[in-house]
């Protein structure tokens, strides 16, 4: 169980939800003796109906914190899962802003816990496409060729950017991989490609916004590094995007070529480590 860089949204979650509670019960106060001029029940009706609401959000966090940290799927499907997530987010973010909390870092543990709950949904992934969607800052800025909208196979390899890395794990698994130059393009191309789930590569905004509003297509989301400042010249660790690949291979139950030397059936020992290895796999995407 771990509760790492999910904790803040967490934390911020609640405070937020406190905030929230103390707003409806002010407004109520004010408004319930004009409510009270339509009809004698009509107060009552209107603080019971928020209070209901405001349990029902509560009780959704909860249990997205549950599902978060355990890494075992506690709501009933995914959707639930994102509209719960949906309702929270614009609420740590006013909450956040309010207690001047850096943006970033509240960004970065909303990814990780959209990370955790992907993985916890992993019963729940349909069979098809994973989609390789990545930024265009990855690409070298002295490289001379296009490879945005649809034309990545123009990279001639040269290897002195990462997207030579990032071609070559998308060929061996055989993942559809686009370059997208923004959100647009970003859209279009889930459209086109219609993936049951996108392993995404981009800054703490762009995922964020990617993420929820691909809700609720399972999106786990990589964080790319920055050493030449944002937008230019961005990179990935690689390691993590193999993760993110292995966890759905494993959830989806197909070998990547990057492990095609582990055997997957064999002795109960075999079995075993197969079974650590996914485990393995599963915490690191979380
Ligand atoms: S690896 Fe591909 S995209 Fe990167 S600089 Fe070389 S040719 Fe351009």
């Amino acid at each position: 169980m771990k509760l790492g860089e999910k904790r803040l949204f967490i934390t911020i979650s609640a405070g937020g939800l406190v905030l929230l509670a103390i707003f409806i019960a002010v407004a109520w106060y004010l408004i319930a003796p004009r409510l009270g001029e339509f009809h004698a029940d009509l107060p009552g009706v209107v603080g019971v109906a928020a209070g209901v609401a405001f349990f029902v959000v509560t009780l959704g966090l909860g249990l997205v914190a549950v599902s978060a940290v355990t890494g075992q799927r506690v709501l009933f499907s995914q959707r639930i899962t994102s509209t719960v997530v949906r309702i929270l987010f614009p609420l740590v973010r006013l909450a956040s802003a309010i207690l001047g909390i850096d943006k970033d870092r509240v960004k970065r543990s909303f990814i990780e816990m959209n990370n955790a709950l992907v993985a916890a949904g992993r019963d729940t992934l349909r069979p098809g496409t994973l989609l390789l969607l990545l930024p265009h800052c990855l690409q070298a800025t002295t490289c001379p060729h296009k490879i945005t909208g649809g034309l990545i196979e123009n990279c001639h390899g040269c290897g002195s950017c990462v997207i030579e890395s990032l071609l070559d794990v998308a060929r061996k698994n055989g993942l559809p991989l686009t370059v997208a130059t923004g959100g647009t393009l970003a859209r279009r191309v889930i459209g086109e490609v219609d993936p049951a789930a996108i392993i995404a590569v981009a800054c703490e905004t762009d995922l964020t916004t990617g993420i929820t509003d691909s809700y609720p297509l399972p999106v786990l989301g990589v964080l790319n590094e920055r050493p030449h400042g944002p937008c230019r010249d961005t990179t990935v660790d690689m390691t993590r995007v193999r993760d993110a690949i292995a966890f759905f291979a494993e959830a989806l139950g197909w070998a990547p070529d990057e492990r095609e030397s582990s055997p997957r059936t064999g002795s109960p020992d075999a079995e075993g480590s197969q079974e650590d290895e996914k485990e393995r796999v599963w915490t690191r995407v979380r």
